[in-house]
């Protein structure tokens, strides 16, 4: 009988969440998703001094931000709680002394500095460096002088000789020789749980299923399969493991701060949609099994299996991502892309948000529907819609200062002031007849000068609707401005 599927996300955030976070996050949700099973979101902060309260706080927005919600965790509770390790402490502190009295683990007097003296020494013998043993069987008297001598005792765990060999679901079988495997440290001195420890007892404690996770943790699987020996789990009862591979920056190194821009809330200020940062992570590793690269959160969840995750490292391209973020963008209702740009308006400083504003953006929003990559491009290019005291770009004045312009705009000035009808065709038709039937010029100068002239930029929506969207009265007054400059 296979068992319901859990599945769980469990960042330690020491900083935003990054896209290799997400991914994973991504990946366990579908696959929660597909087979019906749970996902369950836990909080690894025991090292309080690098995850606080604001980047919990900021993961949990994320996550919810890109519609993974979560059946078990923070805020919705669940029957496994608490979902955050430092409420936890009590129970990892059990079972370190559990496995102490069963013999699994013993108490290591050593200093750092002892341990250092001597992984030097075996680096000088070229053996692999790691704990040798030395504190594995101490007698009471050791154990009477160590602590008399008021040294601080780690918790270890007792690896036996051998081999660990499990199971991966993308890599198939993966063995570590315990040579490279030390006996390793559960409880700090002070009393707080390492990683291992929590994330093993929390794992099993609340019936995970499958550990999808990123393939940096690989080499941590044998010492959280000692772990869940020392617990008295049997074999059968391990949760299944599936290694996702990495995810490689456009320089093929790993992706990292250096090599582009890696915390997912900076796409979200960029004005990404969550939509297409799922729909693009989703295919960092994997496929859906066709050559398709728009998808859906729901075809997402029909589709993901493990079978399909590929077990090479994928490359993040930026390229790729502006392009489907563009085609979310495009597929949007007026209303939902009204929606997505009113906060980037506002918070830009462009609107205020009054009614008449909100009529306005809407208005103009069909005009640059088809051109934009990313909504925070958005403010800028409307903003000559909404400015008080409108001043063109400081770049741009030296482009419509010499004598050629002003003639294009005199004309323009001309030619517009009698128009009855103020509409981007009836506005084109005059401005082809008069700047380039008649005076001959190029469209790219002539219109780059009108351009310049109404909106203040060399870069704007299309030039004739803009026009009719800042009505008459305005753009007549600019052009005047504009030739007296
Ligand atoms: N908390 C760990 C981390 O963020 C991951 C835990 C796991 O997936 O096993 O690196
Ligand atoms: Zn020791």
């Amino acid at each position: 009988m296979d068992k319901k599927v859990k599945v769980r996300f469990a960042p330690s955030p020491s900083g935003d969440l990054h896209v290799g976070n997400i991914r994973t996050a991504l990946f366990d949700w579908a696959y929660a998703r597909h087979t019906g099973g749970t996902f369950l979101f836990r909080i690894e902060d025991t090292d309080r001094s690098r995850v606080t309260d604001e980047y919990i706080a900021a993961a949990i927005d994320t996550l919810k931000w890109l519609g993974l919600t979560w059946d078990e965790g923070p805020e919705v509770g669940g029957a496994n709680g608490p979902y955050l390790q430092s409420q936890r402490l009590d129970i990892y502190a059990d079972w370190a002394r559990k496995f102490i009295d069963q013999g699994d683990a013993y108490f290591c007097y050593c200093t750092p500095d002892e341990l250092e003296a001597r992984r030097e020494a075996q680096r000088a013998a070229n053996e692999a460096p790691g704990y040798d043993g030395k504190c594995r069987d101490l007698s009471p008297q050791e154990i009477k002088d160590y602590k008399e001598q008021g040294r601080e005792a780690v918790v270890r765990m007792r690896m036996p000789a051998g081999e660990t060999t499990f199971h991966d679901e993308i890599r198939g079988d993966v063995t570590f020789d315990h040579k490279f495997v030390p006996d390793f440290v559960l409880v700090r001195g002070d009393g707080s749980p390492l990683y291992t420890l929590a994330v093993a007892v929390d794992d099993v404690m609340m019936g995970v299923t499958h550990i999808l996770r990123g393939e940096d943790l690989l080499s941590s699987t044998p010492r959280q399969i000692r772990v869940y020996q020392a617990m008295g789990l049997a074999k059968a009862d391990y949760p299944l493991f599936a290694h996702l591979p990495f995810v490689m920056g456009q320089d093929n190194t790993k992706l990292s701060k250096r090599n582009g821009e890696v915390s997912i809330d900076w796409y979200r200020k960029a004005g990404y949609l969550p939509e297409a940062i799922c729909n693009y992570l989703a295919l960092l590793g994997w496929a859906p099994g066709d050559d398709r690269e728009n998808i859906t959160m729901k075809e997402l969840t029909e589709l993901f299996t493990i079978e399909k995750v590929n077990s090479s490292p994928a490359r993040f391209d930026m390229k790729k991502l502006d392009a489907i973020n563009g085609d979310k963008i495009r597929a949007l209702t007026l209303d939902e892309f009204l929606a997505w740009t009113l906060p980037f308006m506002t918070n830009a400083g462009v609107i205020s948000g009054s009614d008449q504003e909100i009529a306005l953006v809407r208005s103009a929003l069909p005009i640059i529907q088809e051109r934009i990559v990313t909504l925070g491009e958005i403010p800028q290019m409307l903003k000559f819609l909404f400015v008080k005291k409108f001043q063109v770009e400081e770049e741009s004045i030296p482009k419509i200062n010499d004598g050629a312009a002003k003639e294009v705009l005199k004309r323009t000035l001309a030619d517009l002031s009698p128009l009855q009808e103020w509409s981007h065709s009836e506005i084109e038709a005059v401005l082809r007849k008069s700047l380039i039937e008649e005076m001959g010029l190029k469209p790219r100068i002539a219109f780059g000068a009108v351009r310049i002239a109404v909106t203040g930029s060399t870069i704007s929506p299309p030039l004739f609707e803009s026009m009719e969207l800042l009505g008459k009265t305005l753009c007549i007054e600019r052009i005047e401005s504009a030739i007296s400059l």
